[in-house]
């Protein structure tokens, strides 16, 4: 390992590149080892510097629904980048991007298009405090929406990972604002709209967590979490940067919307899956509250490569591929098969997983004891067996199938993973299991 050649490129990329990343979960702290250097990748496949081949299931981090390189996409893409890279001026394409977006998640009427997550969630926090008036917002321990200072607490993976609950250099000042509850926790919910409801601007979940591994919002609690919101006029915002598109093509609040007739969140943030892997993001809501935005209303926000045009074509090209007919029925199914598979695999090992997956998206976890059920809450997340975790990532890894490398993360099947990678995955767990 020390002469191969992700570890020669991990040692020079300390020299030049804090930690050798320029993204704190790449490096592999949480789990050990040498984090693998992708030299290029194909459908379903990720190839490191050393020519090894693995099975990708954490697809960037998500926006690879349709796997690496999927022709259409390609095509736009080229096609694009000879048109220009950036313009500074508006394009036709951000206008067809846009209602797809619109047709895809009824409800939103207006959208705009950023660049990053972090981005579209800290410019959606900027607009409900500016159309509510109000300063105080409420988010969830374990739920991440980007690196804002003010959503910078209690933030899941990339801050567990490195064990600081809340980022250095986020003065107290800025976070005085932020209220930070337990996920699912209906009682913490109802106090914190007694004591503080008429200050609250928005609450902002994860509704189906993705950043504290795969934790779902129970669905009488989004009912309450709605009804409080609209008694109280604060704003709901769902983060959708990694459900949307997602675990349904309507994204979680379609999910919810199934349970919970006539639900919908006030504003929605989405990011990964709509660039297909290029820097996209947006945020979205009624006219009434996105006009409220520059230029026509005084919540500035603003971006050069705002709606970039190689990255608009990526997204919208993506977006076209996903919505056609029988696309999330496959996807849900072979995410189903995964999960099942892998808790089978388990049971027969007599070690005690559980797990869930909502279209294209799931998660274990490894209980310390059998019979648990699935975590509600960060700190039941955080209670599940991390040195089990570790050794099964990298023996899976050793064997070729690349799951996210800490166990705070959500995994991601595209629709380029065949029946076949899915059993090479199972039987690789089967043997990772076993030992
Ligand atoms: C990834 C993620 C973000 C941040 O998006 P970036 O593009 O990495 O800035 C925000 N919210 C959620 C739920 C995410 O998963």
């Amino acid at each position: 390992m020390a002469d191969s050649r992700n570890s020669q490129l991990f040692e020079r990329a300390q020299r030049s590149i804090p930690g050798g990343v320029n993204s704190p979960v790449r490096a592999f702290r949480a789990v050990g080892g040498t984090p693998r250097f992708i030299a290029r990748a194909e459908g379903p496949y990720l190839w490191d510097a050393d020519g090894k081949r693995y099975i990708d299931y954490i697809g960037s981090w998500g926006p690879m629904i349709l796997g690496h390189g999927h022709p259409a996409v390609l095509e736009a893409v080229q096609k694009a980048a000879r048109d220009g890279f950036s313009f500074g001026a508006p394009t036709e394409r951000e206008i067809e991007l846009a209602e797809e977006i619109l047709q895809l998640v009824p409800g939103v009427e207006q959208v705009r298009l950023v660049s990053s997550g972090t981005e579209a969630a800290m410019s959606a926090l900027r607009l409900a405090r500016g159309a509510t008036g109000r300063s105080r917002i409420v988010k969830f321990e374990g739920c991440y929406h980007g690196h804002a200072d003010a959503l910078l607490v209690k933030a899941g993976s990339g801050l567990a990972t490195f064990g600081h609950p809340t980022s250095a250099g986020v003065p107290p000042e800025v976070v005085q604002h932020t209220l930070v509850l337990t996920y699912n926790d209906l009682a913490g919910l109802e106090a914190a709209f007694d004591a503080h409801g008429r200050d609250i601007a928005c609450v902002m979940i994860e509704p189906i967590a993705g950043n504290m591994n795969f934790v779902r919002t129970a669905v009488p609690y989004m009912r309450r979490l709605r009804e409080l919101c609209t008694q109280h006029g604060a704003l709901l915002v769902f983060d959708e940067v990694m459900t949307g598109f997602r675990v349904a093509l309507g994204g979680a609040q379609s999910v919810y919307a199934k349970a919970i007739p006539g639900f919908k969140p006030d504003l929605s943030v989405f990011g990964k899956v709509i660039g297909g892997g290029m820097p996209l993001a947006a945020f979205a809501g009624p006219r009434a509250i996105m006009e409220q935005l520059a230029p026509l209303g005084p919540v500035y926000q603003a971006g050069t490569l705002s709606g970039n045009p190689v990255a608009t074509a990526c997204g919208l090209a993506t977006l076209r591929e996903i919505r056609k007919p029988g696309f999330f029925e496959a996807l849900s199914q072979s995410t189903r098969r995964l999960t099942d598979g892998l808790l089978s695999a388990a049971r027969e090992a007599g070690v005690p997983m559980v797990g869930d997956c909502e279209g294209g998206m799931f998660g274990f976890f490894f209980p310390r004891t059998a019979g648990e059920s699935l975590p509600q809450n960060y700190g039941q997340v955080l209670a599940t067996d991390k040195d089990r975790f570790n050794t099964f990532f990298h023996a899976m890894l050793d064997a070729g199938v690349y799951l996210a490398p800490a166990l705070y993360e959500a995994g991601f099947v595209s629709a380029a993973h065949s029946a076949a990678d899915l059993e090479a995955t199972l039987a690789a767990a089967r043997s990772a299991l076993a030992a």
